[in-house]
Parts: C-alpha cells; structure tokens; sequence
C-alpha cells in the first residue's frame, strides 16, 4: 500500500515524515539490488542462520515500534525498511527475487482463492 492511502496523516506532512519520494524506479527490484550492493558480501560471509537472526532481530524492533503508538512516524518507516532489508538479503541469498516472487504468488489475488480482495474464510477468523 502507498504510504498515506488508508492511513491517518503523521504528525507533519508525509513529505516532512519521509525526506524521498518513491519513484517506479525504485520498486522491489531496485531495493533488493541496492541491498546486495550494501550488504550482499558481508551478508553472504555470514551465512543464512546468522543473517536470520538479524532478521529476526528487526522483526522484534518493528513489533516494539508498532506497540509504541508512533503510528506513520520517520522511526516507525525505518524499521520497516530494516526488516525488508533483511528479507531482500535473505532472499538474495537463497537465488530469490523478491519482486518476481511477490508478482508470481499475489498478481492474479489471494492465491487460495483467487479473489481480490480475500474472500477466505480463515482470513475473517482473526
Ligand atoms: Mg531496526
Ligand atoms: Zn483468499
């Protein structure tokens, strides 16, 4: 979802929130790779167990930023950029392109039952 399209506004304006603007350039493809080019040997050195934990870690900080109330806040974007930054280099190193993989399962719908939005039952048991 863009940012500010079923949200409440930040404190600010979303530009003051988040200093770039994200072009059609720079989808998941273009993250993923600048990640490589940052991070791809250091990461790879380290190993997929290793980097999970790393992965892991940011999980955990993006669940304290979501309990903290400081809902669309520049903190609160970082967090969720850390934690699709270690998936796009978990991804890498398993040979998997997040943007292929994410067109190639949710393109088409919900890939249970086809329908967009979900019409799952198991979805409304939440
Ligand atoms: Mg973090
Ligand atoms: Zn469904």
């Amino acid at each position: 979802m863009n940012r500010g399209e079923d949200r409440a506004p930040a404190e600010g304006s979303p530009d003051e929130a988040l200093p770039t603007t994200p072009t059609p350039e720079w989808g998941v493809r273009a993250f993923q790779d600048q990640i490589e080019r940052i991070y791809g040997a250091r990461d790879r050195a380290r190993g997929v167990s290793g980097t999970f934990l790393w992965f892991s870690e940011e999980v955990g900080e993006l669940a304290r930023s979501l309990n903290s109330g400081s809902r669309g806040s520049l903190e609160e974007s970082r967090e969720f950029a850390d934690v699709f930054a270690w998936l796009a280099s978990l991804a890498s190193m398993r040979g998997i392109d997040l943007a292929s993989a994410a067109r190639e399962k949710y393109a088409a719908g919900c890939p249970r039952c086809g329908n967009t939005p979900c019409d799952c039952s198991h979805r409304t048991r939440e």
